[in-house]
């Protein structure tokens, strides 16, 4: 039996308004998983997550978990999981949202209060709102509502509700490992993205890795006055000044060499849209070559982040006898972080100039990402967010990492990672103001249950 495309929305618009109401009480708890914050709040968000699996009477325990994180014996925040095994030859599928949230940060600069929510010109705003209740919400309403539109429910579900991605997600590699089973299976779905308007949705289907290492260049055993020695004797500043410029060709693309880049099709957006959206002064132009959407989707980028040099204030003559930095990297979807980081490596080495010694310290790796969109589970999911939108999905890149995916497919290497989501261009995640469109709230949940359904009836 399959569902029609009026069948769901019917069922949906039903109970919209329950499921709106209950991501409200979500948004009233202030589950900001920042060590700095009460832990408190985020068990109470723990466990109203576990009382909304509960209600969709589709498992038999719902656990709330702690795992060690990686970098302490402290445990990590409380994560929400659910599992049904799947009839014999079905597929099971993992769905993915986290309920901690950001801090609201500079409360003077909210419309209205981050954790009370409230409802403006079609949007829910609120901490929250979107970024990730509403992925919570667009799960639990759609289990909630499968068995109302299939005979029986076949399907291996997993329900996986984290407590601490916007913290960095310090116990997620434990975690995966101390609950494999649990969690093991064939497709996961991560609603913690958006879609590319509100008119239309989105798969996100890359995603850069990133490199980030300390740099430090050394010219000298100690500082030398500018007067007596400058001219002569290089200082650290101008090595390290030289060895930039030679990150870049003249249009400012990337010019190491071994650092790959990919192509993937992008969807019409101009190089205007890009200057209004960045805010890049009138004067100066935009960097790189290709589409404007492919420089940050499918090619490496290099952003020194930070650097250690006396400050101005403080500037005395002297020649700086060494400079430290921090480096960013961001790496092509299909080039391994390890490889990309091992390019730069070389090329530093290469064109340092004047012979100056480098140190490579603190690297920090993330893998990219990236969807095989003709797997069966990536084409469900598609058909099914153009029939809900009642628009062609966009495959959309992100030029970002969410380094959590990566461990997923280390953990799960055999899992199709989908990764969806309610947001939008205005959601304003992680900012003041945040809000969810409540039109495309609806549509996630359609297309979330079409998939449902559909997959119910899939044996792979
Ligand atoms: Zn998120």
């Amino acid at each position: 039996m399959t569902a029609s495309i009026s069948d769901v929305r019917s069922v949906v618009s039903q109970t919209f308004p329950q499921s709106l109401n209950e991501l409200k009480d979500l948004v009233r708890i202030p589950s900001v998983s920042w060590s700095s914050f009460d832990p408190e709040q985020v068990a109470r968000s723990a466990q109203a997550v576990s009382d909304l699996l509960a209600g969709t009477n589709l498992f038999e325990d719902v656990f709330i978990l702690r795992s060690q994180k990686s970098d302490s014996k402290e445990l990590g925040q409380p994560a929400v999981v659910a599992r049904r095994n799947p009839a014999p030859g079905m597929p099971t599928v993992l769905l993915y949202a986290h309920h901690d949230v950001q801090p609201p940060g500079d409360l003077a600069m909210w419309e209205s209060s981050p954790f009370e929510p409230e409802e403006r010109s079609g949007r829910l705003h609120g901490r929250g709102a979107a970024d990730d209740k509403a992925g919570i919400m667009a799960h639990v309403t759609s289990l909630r509502l499968l068995p109302e539109l299939v005979e029986n429910v076949e399907l291996g579900i997993v329900v996986f509700i984290e407590g601490e991605e916007e913290f960095g997600s310090p116990s997620f590699e434990n975690f995966l490992s101390d609950h494999h089973e649990l969690l093991a299976s064939d497709v996961i779905v991560v609603a913690d993205s958006g879609n590319w308007n509100t008119e239309t949705p989105a798969l996100t289907t890359t995603l850069r890795g990133n490199a980030t290492f300390k740099l430090t260049v050394r010219t000298l055993d100690h500082a030398l006055h500018s007067g007596m020695f400058g001219g002569a004797v290089p200082d650290a500043f101008m090595a390290f000044a030289g060895l930039v410029s030679s990150f870049y060709t003249p249009s400012g693309s990337v010019a190491v060499e071994g650092l790959h880049r990919s192509s993937v099709p992008t969807p019409e957006y101009s190089d205007e849209q890009m200057r209004e959206e960045s805010g890049v002064l009138d004067s100066v132009s935009l960097i790189g070559d290709g589409h404007v959407l492919g420089r940050l989707w499918s090619q490496p980028s290099i952003s020194v982040t930070g650097i250690d040099i006396p400050d101005v204030a403080n500037a005395s003559n002297t020649l700086l006898p060494s400079v430290s930095a921090r480096i960013s990297v961001r790496v092509a979807p299909g080039q391994s972080a390890s490889e990309a980081f091992s390019a730069i490596q070389q090329h530093i080495t290469e064109h340092i100039p004047f012979g100056a010694i480098v140190e490579f310290e603190d690297v920090n790796l993330g893998e990219a990402f990236s969807t095989d969109t003709s797997g069966w589970a990536a084409q469900s999911i598609s058909h099914a967010l153009t029939q809900s939108w009642d628009q062609e999905v966009v495959n959309m890149g992100v030029g970002g990492s969410i380094p959590f995916i990566s461990s997923f497919v280390s953990a799960f290497p055999n899992a199709q990672v989908l990764v969806t989501g309610v947001e939008d261009p205005d959601s304003r995640a992680h900012s003041p103001n945040e809000s969810l469109h409540i039109e495309s709230f609806e549509k996630a949940i359609v297309a979330e249950l079409l998939f449902l359904v559909d997959l119910n009836s899939k044996k792979p």
